[in-house]
Order: C-alpha cells, then structure tokens, then sequence
C-alpha cells in the first residue's frame, strides 16, 4: 500500500514535529508558518490540481491560500505563472502532477478532455483520490469512476456550485459522490475550496444534481429577466425592482419546502393556493406583457401546463401537481 504523501514528506518518525491539519488559529497563512515557527505545509497533505482554466486557477489558489503543498499542470503552460508566483510548483506532464499529489483534482473543459489527460497517466494514479469536477452528465461520472476503480484510484466527482470568485468561500456549495470514505478522509482539504456536501456513494449523483440546480438557476433567471422587462417597460431600474425580487424568492423557497413534502406524498392539498386561482392570475401577467411589448414565452409555457392540470380535473389542486405534467414531459 503506497505511503501517504504527507509522510514521505516529514518521514513520520518519532522525531517528526509535524502536527496533522493544524487549526487556523495556529497558521499564519500568509508566511506559511505556524505561529510557533513550525513549517505548516509539512503537516498539509499535498495536492494536485490539473487544468487552469478560470475555475482550476480559483481552485488552486484556494489550496494554496489554505496552504497545502501545490503542484499544477495546465495544457496551456502559461496559466501557470500567476499561481507558481505564489508558491506552486509546475509538474512537467500529466503524470508528474498526479505522482506529486495525494489528492488530484482535475477540472477542465469537458470528460473528453479529462480522458484525453489522464488516459496516457493512468498508472501513476494507482492509490490516490482523484477529484474530478469538471462539468458533465451522470452516466459520463458513472463511467469514470468504473474506469479511475480499474486503475487502483479512489473516485470523487464533484458539482461547484459557485462561480470562481466564490470558490474558498464557506457559503459555496460544492457537491460530492462517490467514495464518502475518500470525502471523510480529504474533506479538511476540500474545505479549503466551499463546503463540501457529500450525496453518497453512486458516482452519478453530484452531476445529477448539478445540472438540476443549474436548471432552476436558468429558469429563475428567467422569470426574473421576464419580470424585470415587464416592469422596466413602466421605467423601473432592475437594481430598484432586484430587492423586492430577492425578497420574494425567499417566500418562494418557503412554497417550495412545503410542495417538496407533497409531490414525495403524492397528494397536492389546494389548501394555500389552487390552480385554478393561479391559471386567472398569469393571464394579467400575460395581459401586461403583451400591453408593453414584452416576449411572453415562458408565462404561456405556465400557462399551458396549468390550464392542462384544470382540464385533466385537477384545478383545485396546489401548483405541486404540476409535477405530473414534468414527468410525463
Ligand atoms: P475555462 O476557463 O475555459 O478552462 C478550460 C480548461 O480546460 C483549461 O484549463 C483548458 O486548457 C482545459 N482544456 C480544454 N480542452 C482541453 C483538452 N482537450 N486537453 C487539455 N485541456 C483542455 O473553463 P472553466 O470556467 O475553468 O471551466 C472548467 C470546468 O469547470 C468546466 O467543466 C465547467 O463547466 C466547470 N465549472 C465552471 C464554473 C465557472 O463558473 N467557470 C462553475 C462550475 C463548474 P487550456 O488553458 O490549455 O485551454
């Protein structure tokens, strides 16, 4: 069994001075030393990143701000300068990188790109974790994980939730699935990037959810766009409507934790408010739209499936229902 990078580093002996993950409150991240003048990254366990791209680079520089031991490799050799002038190390090749780090993360275009990397390196990945979050679908995660076991490596892909400005921000989610073991033993070191949700141990799940909550994102932006044209029509700025907008998705995600208990129980209590009552109210919002010129696409779409929902004798139901309509497409 291959020896944890970080003891090849200090050796782990008994006159090892290498504390395991000291506290922040012990670090001087700036000077890389602990308070009482121990070297800190000797206790960091080293990582790797591939791939600098704008989110790669936001990923490295979080660890190396955490000050774990960084070793990057990008295509491009130039992304690399910003970072190595802030105390990465540049690997060579792919395989040099992922030698380099008990912990490789790979986050780059697409799995197509990831294969094309990590194909040619895949003997030098035998007993480490590899992290892959870069963007794809569950079956492409699935099949990764099969392929990363085959090689003697542990698998995490992962979902970030969160632009790179926001990675190493505790409020940035960025979801896990795979092996929980891997997440529970690195998770101090992923910390450093968000905070790490773990969905469980079918590879597919972080990817699965992503594109999900990437979905919402899109159709919130777009109610949202549609509403900000609708009123902006009558001159009001989008930076004055934008408060009461957010105010309002806060009672929106308060529906939804309620609606969520009923589409599990499949019973849909038209006890707040009915379709019916909400099939009236989006013909004044599509009323008003087509007085100011405003594209009405998406409240048609609403439109649609609700009157269906009335039309199949479900009008007195809560706009839970309408879930049927989604999963029937
Ligand atoms: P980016 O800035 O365009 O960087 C793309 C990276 O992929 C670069 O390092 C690029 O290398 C590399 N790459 C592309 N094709 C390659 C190939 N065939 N072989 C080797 N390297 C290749 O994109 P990004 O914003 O960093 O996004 C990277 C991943 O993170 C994507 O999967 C994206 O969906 C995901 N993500 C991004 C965000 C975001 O807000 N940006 C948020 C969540 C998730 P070169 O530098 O050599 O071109």
């Amino acid at each position: 069994m291959r020896r944890s990078v970080r003891q090849e580093f200090c050796g782990g002996g008994q006159s090892c001075h290498c504390r395991p993950f000291p506290s922040p409150a012990n670090v001087d991240l700036a000077q890389g030393t602990a308070k009482n003048g121990e070297l800190t990254h000797m206790s960091r366990e080293t990582v790797t990143v591939i791939g600098l791209g704008q989110m790669g680079s936001a990923l490295a520089g979080a660890f190396l701000a955490a000050g774990h031991p960084t070793t990057v490799w990008n295509r491009t050799p130039g992304k690399a300068d910003a970072l190595a002038a802030k105390g990465a190390t540049r690997a060579q090749s792919v395989a040099e990188a992922v030698e380099a780090g008990e912990l490789v993360v790979v986050c780059v275009l697409d799995y197509a790109a990831v294969h094309e990397l990590l194909d040619p390196a895949a003997a030098s990945l035998d007993g480490r974790v590899l992290v892959n979050l870069t963007s794809g679908s569950p079956e492409q995660a699935r099949e990764t994980a099969a392929w990363a076991a085959g090689q003697g490596a542990r698998y995490l892909d992962g979902g970030i939730m969160s632009t790179p400005p926001g990675v190493g921000n505790p409020a940035s989610m960025i979801l896990y699935s795979g092996s929980s073991e891997a997440l529970a033993t690195h998770r101090e070191a992923l910390t450093a990037l968000g905070d790490p949700v773990d969905l469980g141990e079918d590879a597919g799940l972080a990817s699965l959810y992503d594109t999900g909550l990437l979905g919402l994102m899109w159709s919130v932006f777009g109610g949202w766009l549609h509403a900000t044209a609708l009123v902006g029509a009558d001159g009001v700025a989008a930076s004055t409507f934008a408060p009461l907008a957010i105010r309002w998705l806060t009672a929106v995600a308060g529906f939804m934790d309620t609606y969520a208990g009923q589409i599990d129980a499949g019973h849909y209590p038209g006890d707040d408010a009915t379709i019916d009552v909400q099939l009236v109210a989006v013909e004044h919002l599509l009323h008003a739209g087509r007085d100011r010129g405003i594209d009405g696409r998406l409240p048609e779409l609403h439109r649609e499936l609700m009157a269906r929902a009335v039309a199949d004798g479900h009008g007195g139901d809560s706009y839970a229902r309408l879930i049927e309509a989604f999963r029937k497409g």
